[in-house]
């Protein structure tokens, strides 16, 4: 008990760090948590319970799950959960599945992104939160960066904290700071529940192959991940080039995809 009460602290340490460092919440804030039931929101969740709990913040926390109609899924262990940490759930179904599965020229976790991210603002805006709290960790960060480079020529990732003037809200990734490492230990060590995933791209994506670079540099440099967070701090903007325009450095027809041809 005592080590994972030492763990939980630890991590709330971190997590307090970053939303400090970057003003993630105020006071009289209501914040809605994402939480797909997979273990970084469920990490997420259950630590923005423990801050409100014994921090000096004082905001509300309400949870959202959203159905997206990919099969069965048992909210069951979710719902109690959400009955111990004292945090109101919504759960919302949405037929996202479906119509992914009628779009089958587009990338489906690109279309899918953009619905259930449309779809979770909307209900926080019912729920009059001024807040979305999202699950993306560190390694989120650092696949995005990769993602970006190697498919469309930037090097950008998201933001800690990213305000939305279309709609008043701000979303917020309190994780940023926890390598995906660090938020199964905290699954495993308060015994959360965890929903896998059931849609059929699940392991199959563009952003899985990131994750794997990833898991790769870190394997051959222990700390890369930190290292890649303290640069992300530590930009030199005088030393980025000026825009000229994209270029592709082999001959046409050596068989390389150029830019935009290389799919989801
Ligand atoms: S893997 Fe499935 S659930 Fe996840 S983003 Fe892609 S389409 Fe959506």
């Amino acid at each position: 008990m005592g080590r994972t009460r030492n763990y939980r602290r630890w991590f709330l340490t971190r997590v307090k760090k970053a939303i400090s460092d970057y003003s993630m919440i105020s006071d009289g804030d209501r914040v809605v948590a994402g939480v797909s039931g997979g273990k970084d929101s469920t990490a997420l969740l259950f630590i923005l319970a423990y801050l409100k709990s014994y921090s000096h913040l004082r905001f509300e926390l309400e949870a959202v799950m959203l159905d997206l109609g990919w099969g069965e899924v048992d909210f069951g262990p979710h719902r109690e959960l959400c009955r111990r940490l004292e945090v109101p759930l919504h759960i919302r179904a949405h037929p996202v599945a479906q119509i992914i599965s009628e779009k089958a020229d587009m990338n489906p976790c690109a279309l899918c992104g953009k619905l259930r991210a449309g779809i979770l603002n909307n209900i926080a805006l019912d729920l009059g939160a001024s807040r979305v709290a999202l699950g993306h960790h560190l390694d989120d960060v650092i696949e995005t960066w990769f993602l970006n480079l190697i498919f469309t020529g930037q090097m950008k990732t998201f933001l800690p904290s990213t305000y939305l003037s279309n709609t008043g809200l701000t979303l917020i990734r309190p994780l940023v700071y926890l390598p995906e490492r660090v938020t199964v230990g905290l699954v495993r060590s308060e015994e959360l529940p965890v929903i896998t995933n059931p849609c059929p791209y699940n392991g199959f994506t563009k952003r899985d192959e990131m994750k794997r670079i990833v898991r790769e540099l870190s394997a051959r440099y222990p700390d890369f991940r930190e290292r890649f967070l303290t640069g992300l701090q530590n930009v030199s903007l005088e030393n980025l080039w000026k825009q000229r325009g994209g270029f592709r450095s082999r001959p046409p027809g050596d068989g390389v995809p150029a830019r935009g041809e290389q799919g989801s």
